[in-house]
C-alpha cells in the first residue's frame, strides 16, 4: 500500500471538503467497508472502492484521488449512504471531490464532452429527426427548441465554458 503522506497542503483540502453539503461527516468513517460491499460499481471494477476514497479523502490526498479517473465512474445511486453505519455521505463526498477537480480543470473526457455539447445543441447530445422520431414513436412531442445564445451566456458567466476549453 502507498504511504499517506500528511502536511499543511492535505489538511486545508480535507477542510475545504468538509464544507461541502454532505461531505460533513466523513470524519466518522472507521473504515467498515459496507459501503463497498453494496457498490453496484465496485462490485464490477476492482479499483472502486468507495470506502478507499473516504480514507483518501479523510487525509487530504487530492492529488491521489485526482489521479486516476475513478472520481467519475460514480453512479450516484446514493446506497453507500443507505448502507454507512455513520451517516458518511460517501456519494456526496464524491461530488464535492468532483467539483474540486472540475474547478482546477482536470476533468474526465466524457464529461468535458457532454458540457461541451451544451452551448452547441442545448442538450448533452443532438437531438435531431430521429431522435425526434424516437420520442413520437414513445408518444412525445418533439424535444423543445433550446436558447443556445442563453446556454452559452450561464456557461460563459460561470466559468464553466472556459474550464472544458470552450471560450
Ligand atoms: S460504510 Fe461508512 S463508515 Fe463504513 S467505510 Fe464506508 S463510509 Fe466508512
Ligand atoms: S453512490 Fe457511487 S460510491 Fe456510492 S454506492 Fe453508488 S456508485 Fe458506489
Amino acid at each position: 500500500m502507498t504511504e499517506i503522506i500528511v502536511n499543511s497542503e492535505s489538511r486545508v483540502f480535507r477542510d475545504s471538503l468538509l464544507k461541502n453539503h454532505g461531505a460533513e461527516r466523513l470524519m466518522l468513517c472507521y473504515q467498515c467497508g459496507s459501503c463497498t460491499n453494496d457498490c453496484p460499481v465496485a462490485r464490477r471494477i476492482q479499483e472502486f472502492r468507495p470506502r478507499n476514497i473516504a480514507r483518501l479523502a479523510m487525509y487530504g490526498q487530492k492529488e491521489r484521488l485526482f489521479s486516476k479517473d475513478l472520481l467519475w465512474l460514480c453512479a450516484g445511486c446514493y446506497t453507500c449512504y443507505e448502507r454507512c453505519p455513520q451517516q458518511v455521505h460517501v456519494s456526496e463526498i464524491i461530488s464535492a471531490l468532483r467539483q474540486a477537480a472540475f474547478l482546477e480543470g482536470k476533468i474526465h473526457v466524457t464529461i468535458k464532452n457532454i458540457v461541451s455539447s451544451l452551448p452547441l445543441h442545448g442538450y448533452i447530445m443532438e437531438i435531431g429527426e430521429f431522435e425526434n422520431e424516437l420520442r413520437q414513436d414513445d408518444g412525445l412531442p418533439p424535444a423543445p427548441e433550446p436558447s443556445l445564445s442563453e446556454i452559452s451566456t450561464i456557461m460563459t458567466r460561470t466559468g464553466i465554458l472556459a474550464r472544458v476549453g470552450g471560450g
